[in-house]
Order: structure tokens, then C-alpha cells, then sequence
């Protein structure tokens, strides 16, 4: 048998050769995963309970086209390396021109059907394409008979042997006929009058290949359920049969055409690229684990496949059960450990580790899995622990910035210890004992969610203006049941719509309701989602809401990482009300590659809510710093430092308020944003803006239409990458200026009928009051993604522009989203402008009167002339009818109007004194002030200076007396932050060298905290 020679370039791989090679058993009855006993157990479910009943019923429909083909034909359905394959049908890596050439008929209108439009038709219109669009079907020609030309002696597609005669537009056989060889793909693409590839078998096959995958899924699945060898029979020769090509598969022949792929731009991968092949090897291999026991006693599997391998070349000898699994373990096993170590199988991290755990767990062959799950955490093998400390952070997200990116590493990282931790075989490491903290990653999704429904679209995420959540209750579900902490089961609770019904079901389980009801019971006594948002300082995360539902209103602006698949972000911000995104992200880019409109525009610092520096974007960071977060009912408060952002500025931070809602008994909740943006050092600063997509008003400025160009001038036409002028100008058209804008005045973003489905009725709006002197003012259009299906066609951006040499801008602004009529009468700055800091008067035409200061950082008594004073940092006061009825101070001692006055301790400030220093044993610090125990401070943030890379803040659970010291206890969290040691590249990732060597950590021993105060005062009423 052929065996493909594994690398040398690692020790560890020379043992694992050794290791197969003298391997004496190769005959054994069952997969690692899918045991005698776990079988068993789904089986007798399905004959007890309903719901799995009815799950068996869907696996057996699903594989039931399947069962229905012949061994032959199954066997001949899996090509080989030779039937090009590709994601995309016109996009070339190698010509960096036109970016989309769309479809042969309809051009660019595909795009609008999103980065994937075509859904081929395997069973009905084989190898053919369909436009979503125009409805045009290519290629023209029977691609399916030159294909059957082509199958040389190994039984495989070889473009060599093909009958090219039969390639021609089978419409148009007259070969006069102008039209006959239109639209003709002999599997490397129709080249048109442009000289532009249309690959539409490679399309084709791509998504062939995950049919085929998911047909051996469905026959494994089949098998599972039921127990009929029928289903592992067939799935067996599919399976056999990839394994046969699986070693000799390679992408890259295919990317050095410019083709492109998954494969994160190295040019490597396997089927595909390296990215997906985690999730195309995985698949197999978890077949593979379902089906091994339905493979005995079969004999007229073996003969069918020891006639194919006398009728065709094939790499080994055929016809026993010895040898089948040998092909298996070999083709497919093997040969993706070895793909891992080479960097063919290769994705986001966690990714390739739970590949090499579902093939380790297949494999079920000692020495070889201890050694491959040895292999995952080992410092230059998976280094899961280098990553679980180094690149993962308190809240349970990964070093990347995007939502659905930085969910990757706690969703594939639980199903590899769940793997490992079901199956009780291995326990040398553990992921749920070693990395406590890791048990964060499980509710994350769910609490960075806008009112518990809707994600924030940060960085690579979701799409312009999308509403939908990430959270995943069956995954929380699975939290509890290895950790059993209450809070885990409270929010699968909620995030499952207040229920438990259906969560924590395991088929493979004795008793597979027990979790359920454990969930229900917990989750009942806690009820649901209480009002208010929070800071995940970890995630770099802040949310503050008022309201409940569909019907608050929440602010989130992100502060975490603003690298890999982040945008240049940090301190953007977007509002949630009345159910939609109102200052939307741009979310996931036309094509993750690089081309002007991602890198320059909607990745960038500019197309963001910010401030642009000195024409520059922002620069990658791991994230800003905490100073302030406060939410109470009805307030709340934060300020973020993201001065990394900018390097060269003295202050680059955004303190941000939502105010009101709680008191209101309307559907709506009447709340507004204060926005203060400190911006010092630098000579150029635009503070960028944009509301939801549609009609633009503005009351105060008078712009002027430029007739040409965009934002970058008159000359500069729309969507150039940048040269000679700042990035992503280019990508603001539609310009009109106001060159002598006054210091205040008002635009209103009525949100247009069909954004996110909306209708004319709906009547919502987002007004701001903007309160700032600046030198000159533009508004003009920018275009989110175009390929993505519910995006607007553009944006409307207000651009508010200052330059002088060693400026001090402070940028103030309200956001009022309102419903058919604002509730806003009037706004006005109180002091000077000349200060650091900002007085607001609000008058709502409700009567009353808002007023807002925030004097951050300085000693100095806030006294305005109308008799307000204040010592302290933030306050807030509303007035009715000349009367003071509430006010609010945070971290000050006194807060005086009227028939106010209202004093506070101010803030809480103290001294670390001793701190956990170990993974295990959670975020304790020992602190020399004498803090309340009497819960007052829970839920508060404790802050700890710190110049580490990571903010050292921390949601305070319990303060507890020790000894006659104070302890918090900030959850089950580590102050670790990485390994000493230094790193190493490892696969071209960066990961810690050695983990014996002793950790670092986000802040020491010695550094001192503050923990945010506040006092409310309220009128007493009679
Ligand atoms: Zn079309
Ligand atoms: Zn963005």
C-alpha cells in the first residue's frame, strides 16, 4: 500500500511514523467518539423520546437519496486533484483590475445575491450553474460527457484524456454559428471578450465536494440512528474512496492561478483552502468515527471494492475490512494530521486543533491519539494553553476584533474538550479543570448582545444595519453542564426565549433530559433579563440601555481589539433603537481580501462614528482603557482612553451618556445620547458621522453642492485607492460643504422605508445637536458593501473638520432617536468652550429641563451662571417647572442647585495589596481600603492602573472581609495575561514559547484601584 512519506521537518512527526507503522492492532470494532455505549444510548432514546423520534425521522429522510444510489455510482461520484475547484467564478487574485465582473448575462446584478449567488442543482442539472439573477445557465456546454472522456485508468478526471471536440455551446453546435463556443468552461474557466475566467465547474465542484461530504454524512448519520449496515455500507465506500484521492489533494496549484479560495492568502489547503479544510477533514473523520461498527460482517462491501481496485490503478489493495480501515486511517486520518503539520489544514485558531482531536478520537488506535491529543497542547504543537492565556481574554473572546471571529476559539474549543472529556480516555490535560476562566466563552455571545438580541456588527460582522444575535443557547447549555454554574444556566435560560424547552438535550446521554430540567429550574427562580447594560472590558465592550426588548434603546460602543478581522475602530459607536442599528457598521467587507473598498473604506478609521487624526486611520491595538462606566436606571455613563488608537495625541477618548426612558409609561422610551469626544494634539481632526440610511435634513448650515469629485477633491474621482490624499476621502461622494459652519446646529437621518424592514409608517428618525465650533463642515455619501443581501445603497455622512497646529477639540453632540415627532425642544451649551470642561441644557417639550456636566480629571469646581456647581466628575440634574426633581453625581463630593444639594464620598480609591496569581482560583484581590461588604458594590467595575497592553478592569461579583483585609472577588476569571518566556512562531502563528517559565499579568501587586461612586438624589413627593 501506498503510503505518503510523512514530513521530517518536526521530531514529533518521525515518532507518529514509527508509531503506525509497528501499529499490531488495525482491527477495531469501534470509533473513539461514538462508543458501544453512547450508540446505544441514542438508540434506545430515539425509541423513548418524541423529540428524538423525530430527529431520527429528519436522518433518515436526509439520507435517503443517498441509500438510493448504487455502490458504482457512489464510487465513481468522488473526483480527483485534476477537477479544478475555486469559490468564486470571475474574482483573480492575479489581476487586480475590475474587482467583479459579475455574471456573462446580468453583469453586476448578481452581486446583490451575496459573495456566494449560485446554488447548483447536483441532482437535477448537473454540473451546471444558474444566475440567481437572470436566470442564465452555464456552462453551455455537457460538461458532464467531456468529464466522463476524461476518466483515465485510476478512474479519475484527467484534462489530458478529455475529448475536446465535445466542448462547444451545446445551443450552438454549428461551429460557423458566432455563439458556439460562448459560455464553454472545460474546468479552468470561460475566458470572455475581456480576457476574464469564468470558472464555473470550478464553482461547481467546490460545492460538489461539500455535497459529497455531506452525503457520507447523512449515510454515517443513517447508520447512527438506525443501526442498518445498509447506510455504513454505502458511506463506507464513499469514504474509502475519498481516501483513495484525499493524500494526492492540494489547492495550491489552483491559487497560483490567482484562483481563489479559503485560504487566508497563503496559498495553501488541500480540497480547498487550508481554512475550511479544518471543517472538510473534520466531517470525514466524524463519518468515519460513526460508521467503523457497521462495517463488520459485511463481505459484499469488500468484493465490490476488490473489483474496482483489479478494474482501476488504485493506491493500495482492496478487499478486506483490515485494509479498508487502513485506507481510511491512512487517507484520511494521517493524511490530515500531516496536512495540519504542514499548514495545508490550517484555520482560524482552534479551528485546525479540533480537526487533529476529531482525527485523534477516530483514529482510536494507541499510541498514536494520546500522542496527536498530546500533539494539541504542546507549546509548538496546538498550544492551546499558549493560546488560551496569551490570545484569549477574561470575557471569553479571542485576540480578534470581529464578533463572530473572536466567538470561534470558546465554540470549537468546547467541542474539543467535550470530545476529550465524554469519552473520559485522556486526561493528561483538561480544558474545563486547567483553564477556569475559559468558562466565560460560553455566555459571551449572549452578553454582548444589545438588550440580549442584538449583536453589535464590529469589525468582519454581520452586515450593514443587521439585527440578529450570536448567541447560542444550546452552546451556553453545554457550559453548565461542565461547569455547573448557576449564571451559565441563567443566561442559556434567556437567551432560549425564557425557557428551557429543548435545551441541553444529549442523545448520546442515559438520561438526556437531566440537564434541561436542572436549566428550567435555575432559570425560572431567576426570571428574565433585568434592565440595564454592563462593561466587558475584556472584549472591550460598552453597553448601556434603557428599556427592555424591542422597545429600549441601547448604546454600544466597542474598545477591544482593532486588529486581524477588526476594523481601524476603536471608540466607534452605534446606537440601537426601536429595533434597528441607527449609526450602523458597515459589518463584513464586499471580499476579505485586499481591494480599495474594504482596505480604505469600510475597514478603515474613517467610514466609522470617529474622530479621523492628522489624515491618518487608527492603529491596531488589543484595545483602549476603562475610566468610567455607570449604569443606573434611566443614566448611564462611560469614558474610554484609546490614545493607543492614536500614539501621537496627548487625549483621544469618548465619554458617552443614555439618558431617560426609565420613568417613561410610553411604548417608547424617550432617550437620548451625549456624546463627548476629547481629541488633543495633531493638526487635523474630522469628526466622522453617520445615522441610518435615507433622507438627510439639516437646520443651521447652508451646504454647497461641489459639483465633481469626492470628499478628497474635486478632481479625485470616487473609490481610487489614496495617493497624495488622506485614506478613504476618495469614498465619500455626493459632496456638499459648508465652509462657515456656525458653532451649533441640527441634521435629522430619517431612516428610509426597506432598511432592515422598515416601512413608511415606521416614521423613525435620528436627529443630532451638534455643539462644536469648527472650521468647516461636509456632508456627503458613502457606500457600504454592495454584495450583501439588505444592505443600503449608501450612507449619509456629516463631516465636521478642524486643523490648526497643537489642537484641543472637544466634540459635543446629542443623538436624539425619536419616532414620528423629537421630543427635543432645545439644547445649548453652558460653559465657555475654552476649558476642559462641558456644561449641556436639554429642554424637552415635555417641559422639563436636562442638565448634564462633565468635568473628568480636574479638581476644579464646576460653577455655572445659572447657580449650578459642582465638585466632581459627571452630573446630571432634571428640572421641572423650576424645581429640581432629580439629580445624579458620580465620583464627585457635591452636586448644588436649587433646592438640591446633593453630596457623595466621591470615588473609592485604594491600593492592591495582593492579587491571585494563578490560572485557577478566580480574580481575588486582596485591597487595602476597607470597601462595603454589604453589596453595594457588586456589578460595579473595580479599575487598576496598569500599563500592560490590557485594561485592568474588572465587574466586582462579592466584597468579602479576610483577615481583617477587604477581598473582591471579581468571577471566575484570571489576572493572567500571558507567558513569560517570550514567543515563537509556530506555523506562521506567534504563540508562547514555554509554559514553564512563570506568567505575566495585567496589572501587579502594588497598583492602585478606583471603583466608580455615585449618589442620586430625588425630589420627595408628597
Ligand atoms: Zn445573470
Ligand atoms: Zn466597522
Amino acid at each position: 500500500m501506498k503510503i505518503k512519506p510523512f514530513p521530517t521537518c518536526l521530531a514529533f512527526s518521525i515518532i507518529i511514523t514509527i508509531c503506525f507503522a509497528g501499529d499490531p492492532e488495525a482491527e477495531r470494532i469501534y470509533g473513539g467518539f461514538y462508543t458501544e455505549e453512547r450508540i446505544a444510548n441514542l438508540r434506545n432514546n430515539c425509541n423513548k423520546y418524541e423529540w428524538a423520534r423525530r430527529q431520527r425521522d429528519a436522518v433518515i429522510e436526509n439520507a435517503k437519496p443517498w441509500l438510493a444510489k448504487s455502490d458504482e455510482e457512489l464510487w465513481t461520484m468522488v473526483p480527483g486533484q485534476d477537477l479544478p475547484r475555486t469559490i468564486d467564478v470571475t474574482f483573480d487574485r492575479l489581476n487586480p483590475g475590475t474587482e467583479f465582473t459579475g455574471c456573462l448575462i446580468c453583469g453586476e446584478k448578481i452581486s446583490k445575491y451575496g459573495n456566494y449567488p449560485y446554488n447548483p442543482d447536483f441532482e437535477n442539472k448537473p454540473w451546471k450553474l444558474t444566475c440567481p439573477s437572470c436566470g442564465a445557465v452555464f456552462p453551455t456546454n455537457d460538461f458532464g460527457k467531456y468529464y466522463l472522456s476524461a476518466i483515465d485508468e485510476h478512474g479519475l478526471f484527467n484534462p489530458d484524456k478529455g475529448d475536446r471536440s465535445l466542448l462547444f455551446n451545446a445551443d450552438h453546435p454549428d461551429p460557423e454559428d458566432p455563439l458556439h463556443k460562448f459560455g464553454v468552461d472545460d474546468g479552468f474557466g470561460y475566458i470572455d471578450k475581456n480576457g476574464r475566467a469564468h470558472r464555473y465547474i470550478g464553482y461547481y465542484t467546490w460545492q460538489y465536494w461539500t455535497y459529497l461530504n455531506d452525503g457520507a454524512g447523512a449515510l454515517a448519520d443513517g447508520f447512527l440512528y438506525t443501526g442498518d449496515k445498509d447506510y455504513a455500507h454505502k458511506a463506507a465506500i464513499l469514504l474509502d474512496r475519498i481516501a483513495d484521492v484525499y493524500p494526492e489533494m492540494d489547492w495550491k496549484p489552483y491559487a497560483d492561478r490567482g484562483w481563489y479560495h479559503s485560504d487566508g492568502g497563503s496559498m495553501l489547503g488541500k480540497i480547498g483552502g487550508s481554512i475550511w479544510e479544518t471543517g472538510v477533514a473534520q466531517q470525514l473523520a466524524d463519518s468515519y468515527d460513526k460508521i467503523l461498527s457497521g462495517t463488520l460482517d459485511d463481505p459484499e462491501l469488500y468484493v465490490f471494492l476488490k473489483r474496482q481496485s483489479e478494474k482501476y490503478k488504485l493506491p493500495g489493495p482492496k478487499g478486506s475490512r483490515k485494509q479498508l480501515i487502513e485506507n481510511i486511517d491512512n487517507g484520511i486520518l494521517r493524511t490530515s494530521f500531516e496536512a495540519v503539520l504542514s499548514r495545508q489544514i490550517r484555520g482560524n485558531q482552534g479551528m485546525h486543533q479540533l480537526t487533529v482531536a476529531t482525527c485523534a478520537m477516530a483514529l482510536n488506535t494507541e499510541p498514536q491519539t494520546t500522542q496527536w491529543l498530546d500533539w494539541l497542547f504542546a507549546p509548538d504543537g496546538g498550544a492551546i494553553p499558549g493560546l488560551m492565556i496569551s490570545r484569549s481574554d477574561r470575557d471569553g473572546t479571542s485576540d480578534e476584533g470581529a464578533p463572530g471571529y473572536a466567538l470561534i476559539w470558546g465554540r470549537l474549543i468546547t467541542d474539543l474538550a467535550r470530545l476529550l472529556e465524554d469519552t473520559t480516555r485522556y486526561n493528561r490535560n483538561n480544558i474545563f479543570r486547567d483553564f477556569p476562566q475559559f468558562s466565560t466563552s460560553y455566555t459571551v455571545a449572549y452578553r454582548m448582545s444589545a438588550l440580549g438580541i442584538a449583536t453589535p456588527n464590529i469589525g468582519d460582522a454581520g452586515s450593514t444595519g443587521l439585527v440578529a444575535t450570536q448567541a447560542n443557547p444550546e452552546l451556553m447549555a453545554r457550559g453548565y453542564f461542565y461547569t455547573r454554574n448557576p449564571e451559565i444556566a441563567v443566561a442559556a435560560y434567556r437567551a432560549n426565549g425564557n425557557s428551557a424547552e429543548g435545551l441541553g438535550r444529549d442523545i448520546f446521554s442515559r438520561d438526556p433530559e437531566a440537564q434541561g430540567n436542572e436549566i428550567r429550574r435555575i432559570g425560572e427562580k431567576a426570571g428574565p433579563r433585568p434592565e440595564g447594560g454592563y462593561l466587558m472590558s475584556g472584549f472591550g465592550l460598552a453597553l448601556l440601555e434603557c428599556g427592555t426588548g424591542t422597545s429600549g434603546i441601547a448604546l454600544a460602543s466597542n474598545y477591544g481589539r482593532t486588529k486581524m478581522h477588526a476594523h481601524s475602530d476603536l471608540l466607534n459607536f452605534d446606537l440601537f433603537a426601536f429595533g434597528h442599528w441607527l449609526a450602523p457598521d458597515h459589518g463584513y467587507p464586499e471580499m476579505a481580501t485586499n481591494i480599495p473598498s474594504r482596505n480604505e473604506w469600510t475597514k478603515s478609521t474613517l467610514s466609522h462614528n470617529l474622530v479621523y487624526v492628522n489624515r491618518q486611520p487608527q492603529k491596531a491595538v488589543w484595545g483602549g482603557y476603562t475610566r468610567l462606566f455607570k449604569q443606573i436606571k434611566g443614566f448611564g455613563v462611560f469614558s474610554i482612553d484609546g490614545k493607543k488608537a492614536y500614539p501621537e495625541t496627548d487625549e483621544y477618548s469618548r465619554t458617552m451618556f443614555l439618558i431617560g426612558g426609565s420613568n417613561e409609561s410610553r411604548s417608547d422610551s424617550n432617550s437620548y445620547v451625549v456624546d463627548i469626544f476629547r481629541v488633543i494634539g495633531g493638526n487635523d481632526h474630522v469628526y466622522s458621522f453617520h445615522g441610518p440610511p435615507g433622507i438627510i435634513t439639516t437646520s443651521g448650515l447652508k451646504p454647497e453642492i461641489q459639483k465633481t469629485g469626492t470628499y478628497a477633491g474635486e478632481q479625485i474621482p470616487k473609490g481610487i485607492w489614496a495617493k497624495d490624499f488622506p485614506v478613504g476621502y476618495s469614498h465619500l461622494y455626493n459632496v456638499r460643504r459648508d465652509q462657515n459652519p456656525p458653532g451649533q446646529f441640527m441634521v435629522d437621518w430619517k431612516a428610509e422605508s426597506g432598511y432592515r424592514g422598515l416601512t413608511e409608517k415606521d416614521n423613525i428618525h435620528l436627529r443630532m445637536h451638534a455643539m462644536t465650533q469648527v472650521q468647516d463642515i461636509a456632508l456627503a455619501d458613502g457606500d457600504p458593501p454592495q454584495n450583501k443581501p439588505g444592505n443600503p445603497r449608501k450612507l449619509g455622512y456629516l463631516l465636521m473638520h478642524r486643523f490648526a497646529t497643537d489642537l484641543n477639540s472637544i466634540f459635543v453632540s446629542i443623538f436624539e432617536p425619536y419616532r414620528n415627532k423629537p421630543f427635543i425642544k432645545s439644547v445649548r451649551r453652558l460653559d465657555d468652550g475654552k476649558g476642559s470642561e462641558v456644561a449641556i441644557q436639554v429642554e424637552m417639550t415635555d417641559g422639563s429641563t436636562d442638565y448634564i456636566l462633565y468635568n473628568e480629571g480636574s479638581q476644579k469646581e464646576l460653577d455655572l451662571a445659572n447657580g449650578i456647581s459642582m465638585n466632581g466628575e459627571v452630573g446630571y440634574i432634571k428640572e421641572k417647572n423650576s424645581i429640581v426633581i432629580k439629580g445624579i453625581l458620580v465620583n464627585g463630593s457635591a452636586l448644588r442647585y436649587g433646592n438640591m444639594n446633593l453630596r457623595s464620598a466621591g470615588t473609592i480609591t485604594g491600593k492592591i495589596l495582593k492579587m491571585n496569581k494563578e490560572l485557577a482560583g478566580g480574580g481575588w484581590m486582596l485591597v487595602d481600603n476597607r470597601l462595603p461588604a454589604d453589596g453595594s458594590l457588586n456589578g460595579e467595575q473595580i479599575i487598576v492602573e496598569t500599563d500592560t497592553e490590557r485594561d485592568a478592569s474588572y465587574t466586582i461579583k462579592s466584597v468579602e472581609r479576610e483577615n481583617g483585609l477587604t477581598k473582591v472577588y471579581c468571577g471566575p476569571i484570571s489576572f493572567v495575561s500571558d507567558f513569560k518566556g517570550g514567543t515563537m512562531e509556530v506555523r506562521t502563528f506567534k504563540v508562547p514559547k514555554s509554559y514553564n517559565l512563570g506568567y505575566l499579568y495585567d496589572f501587579e501587586e502594588g497598583a492602585r484601584f478606583r471603583i466608580t461612586s455615585h449618589k442620586t438624589w430625588a425630589k420627595k413627593v408628597r
